[in-house]
């Protein structure tokens, strides 16, 4: 790199410029919940799950306090229990099979697809058929991407099989002109203050176009009960603060802007990356994507912890999701999974590093990681 060029700091997310603008706003929102002295659910709560449902095109939405429990509610919804068999990615954040094993029941995995990270549908179709007995599906919609949906729900359908959507990183995204969350039994999001709709804590959402499985979802994050002090199922304390919901309700007006910029970043490495003979891939179109929502970047690179090295030491933030296939965890060790089982989620651990992305960033700021990435490709052929 042209030493001239001054370093830039580039973290990889960069919530601070992201609140600046919106701080006056909030903090009168957390005023008013303060002075209100009403903490728990309330309209606050209620009008940010009637936006969500708006959004992703479901009738019904439900606030939980994470995007964790939003998917092991909706496993309890869905009556898995303990023994039952839930099939999903081995490629996610650990949350996904965390909330199988919480409830009682035993995760298998498809592998993945390597160009998009999420599940193979072909492979999660055949998992399914050769054992009818699985109870759910838990597709997630990985870095902001739609799994292929398609032929899972046709599969599901035919089984019985409940359709759970993780959708924590999507919120917003689409498929076939579909909405991510609308398209199974029960859709899940997260507020985590990461993800594309982020709250200053933790916070989740249930979405399901079900009114049955609403009305148990919204039951069984108090305890399972629908009339106060008497419990139909036994379920959990999991709601949404209200001084999250207030935040969030601010936050959700200026989703699409920030996706529209997330967005455009992702065109502009597209642009500065893609075609040149650099030793690294860049996501795969997905033919049926009609929206991404780019929670995160994530390129592919045989050196990839010398290029987030690289990268680091010029002062720009990276991170690596995930480092250990979920199949590999220690405390999956019981379930008898070894190295090679799943050989493309294997692979995408040790090569997949996620560029920062987010909407603050301008296209110098694009440019510059652009430029690191070219000149670390003149370091490898330089010196190896
Ligand atoms: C963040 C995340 C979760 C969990 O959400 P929390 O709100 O952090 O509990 C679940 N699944 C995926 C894919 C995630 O990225």
């Amino acid at each position: 790199m042209n030493p001239a060029i001054a370093k830039k700091k580039i973290p990889l997310l960069d919530l601070a410029a992201i609140h600046a603008p919106l701080r006056e706003e909030i903090l009168g929102e957390i005023a008013r919940v303060v002075d209100s002295q009403k903490f728990i659910m309330g309209d606050d709560v209620k009008q940010l799950e009637q936006l969500v449902a708006q959004y992703t095109g479901t009738r019904f939405a439900v606030g939980c306090a994470s995007g964790s429990d939003a998917l092991f509610l909706a496993l309890l919804a869905a009556g898995v229990g303990p023994d039952d068999r839930v099939l999903t990615t081995p490629y996610s954040f650990f949350a996904t099979a965390g909330a199988i094993s919480r409830a009682g029941a035993v995760p298998v995995f498809a592998d993945i697809e390597p160009g998009t990270y999420n599940i193979d549908a072909a492979k999660a179709c055949h998992a399914l058929e050769r054992d009818p007995s699985i109870k759910a599906v838990i597709p997630v919609h990985l870095f902001g991407a739609c799994a292929d949906m398609d032929p899972i729900l046709d599969v599901a359908k035919r089984q019985g099989c409940a359709v759970i959507e993780d959708g924590a990183q999507s919120i917003g995204a689409e498929y076939k002109g579909r909405k991510a969350q609308s398209m199974g039994d029960i859709g899940c999001i997260s507020f985590f203050p990461s993800k594309n709709l982020g709250g200053f804590g933790d916070g989740g959402m249930v979405t399901t176009n079900d009114e049955g499985l609403a009305r148990k979802l919204a039951a069984l994050r108090v305890h399972g009960s629908l009339k106060k002090y008497y419990h139909e199922w036994v379920g959990i304390n999991s709601r949404l603060d209200t001084l999250q919901a207030a935040v969030l309700k601010v936050k959700f007006r200026y989703l699409d802007e920030w996706t529209a910029g997330r967005q455009r970043n992702a065109e502009h490495y597209h642009r500065l990356l893609g075609g040149k003979s650099l030793p690294l891939s860049l996501p795969a179109p997905m033919p049926w994507q009609t929206r991404h929502v780019y929670n995160q970047f994530v390129v592919r690179c045989k050196d990839r912890d010398g290029l987030k090295a690289w990268l680091q030491e010029n002062g720009v933030g990276t991170e690596v999701y995930y480092p250990l296939s979920l199949h590999l965890q220690p405390c999956f060790k019981d379930l008898g999974y070894v190295e090679g089982d799943f050989p493309e989620s294997e692979k995408a651990s040790h090569e997949t590093l996620a560029l920062p992305v987010h909407s603050a960033m301008s296209v110098d700021d694009i440019e510059y990681v652009c430029d690191l990435i070219h000149d670390f490709r003149s370091s490898l052929q330089g010196v190896h």
